[in-house]
């Protein structure tokens, strides 16, 4: 639910099967003309499966080149004469078939194109469970992460999870990231239960899968309900994300989104137990946690500290010598603490680094 409209997110094993009579019930006609985005990686497997239960609707399609580089302005603006020269209006679609990066840059391109068009969230990786859900959409910048972008909200969400079985290994590890993430920030019971699942999750074992995806995007869905705009608790989704934005950039995405919010987990409970909010207890437990999942926990040696801060300094979330960030207080609780002094950051990054 949210202000603008409520949408469902279908999930399972095989549901795009139904994807046709979802649209129609959305009121999609075959006059309806509909974009279907994806990128060179999805694009072998998916495009013609999903054309085919979408064939009696008006299909036009675009694929960009795979990876984080695709959140340009360069990459909207290719996309947006596109659909200029190919006469998509205000009643047009979006459908974005692939991870993060295909859903946020159909997202924003369905946000201004003609001040706003409706899209439709047809997530193709586990971590898309997080990022399809909740109207975040936007682009990179030359100089920062996700620094352009809207509020905009899906019609709606399919999410076949027999689209995962194609996906590397990298990428596996990587979304399930968001997954211990959203069981760190919310449940603790979940998070015992990720802890027992960690093996059948990596495997791809569809009934763990499709459970976890489930309590995933539940709780995502239950904050973002609760603060859309990110003015409160939404910000409890951004654990870890702060570390990791600045190992994305000075990595230059050589770590994955996930890959890099594991290492910012770690940091904030490591920052978290310094400052006497969590035993170490919980801290080991939390580490140990996501080593199970096969995820980094450690900076490399070779990235420069003081380019890591400077990094996070330009992040909104500074002021001054101090950053806010959200650290846990318990298992399955998090917290956002103000006034975390630099000093203390940069001796964890070393730590880090060991
Ligand atoms: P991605 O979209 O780049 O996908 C990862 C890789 O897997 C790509 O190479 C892609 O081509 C490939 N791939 C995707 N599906 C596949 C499949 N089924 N089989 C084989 N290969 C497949 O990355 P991602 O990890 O899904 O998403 C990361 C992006 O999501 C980042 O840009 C991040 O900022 C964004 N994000 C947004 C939100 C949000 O709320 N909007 C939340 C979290 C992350
Ligand atoms: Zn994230």
């Amino acid at each position: 639910e949210t202000r603008d409209h409520d949408y469902d997110l279908l999930i399972g094993t095989g549901v795009s099967n139904q994807f046709a009579s979802e649209l129609q019930s959305l009121g999609i006609t075959a006059k309806t003309k509909i974009l279907l985005i994806t990128d060179h990686h999805v694009a072998p497997y998916y495009l013609e499966p999903v054309k085919k239960v979408l064939s009696e609707f008006q299909l036009f399609e675009y694929i960009v080149q795979a990876g984080e580089s695709a959140k340009s302005l360069e990459q909207v603006d290719s996309i947006i004469t596109y659909m200029i020269q190919h006469g998509f209006d205000r009643t047009s679609y979006i459908l974005a078939l692939g991870g993060g990066v295909i859903g946020d840059l159909s997202g924003f391109v369905a946000s201004i194109y003609m001040r706003g068009i409706r899209f439709i969230q047809c997530p193709t990786t586990i971590l898309a469970h997080d990022s399809s859900i909740g109207g975040k959409v936007g682009i990179n910048h030359p100089l920062g992460k996700n620094l352009i972008g809207a509020f905009h909200q899906p019609s709606f969400i399919l999410y076949d999870t027999q689209f995962l079985k194609t996906l590397p290994a990298k990428e596996i590890r990587s979304g399930l990231a968001e997954v211990v993430k959203h069981g760190l920030i919310a449940d603790s019971s979940f998070t015992h239960w990720l802890n027992q699942h960690a093996e059948s999750l990596l495997n791809l074992d569809f009934e763990a899968l499709n459970e976890a995806l489930y309590q995933g995007s539940r709780i995502k869905a239950t904050i973002v309900k609760e603060d859309e705009k990110e003015q409160g608790i939404r910000a409890y989704l951004n654990f870890g994300h702060t570390l990791a934005h600045a190992i994305e950039t000075v990595s230059h995405y050589d770590y994955s989104h996930g890959e890099a919010v594991a290492i910012g987990m770690v940091f904030a409970t490591r920052l978290s137990e310094r400052i006497g909010y969590i035993s170490r207890k919980i801290e080991d437990y939390y580490l140990k946690l996501i080593e199970r999942f096969q995820l980094p926990t450690s900076i490399p040696k070779a990235y420069n500290t003081e380019e890591i801060l400077q990094i996070l300094m330009r992040d909104k979330k500074f002021k001054q010598s101090q950053i806010r960030m959200v650290l846990p207080i318990e298992i399955g609780k998090v917290m956002i603490v103000e006034g975390i002094e630099i000093d203390l950051l940069r001796k964890i990054i070393e730590e880090m680094k060991a």
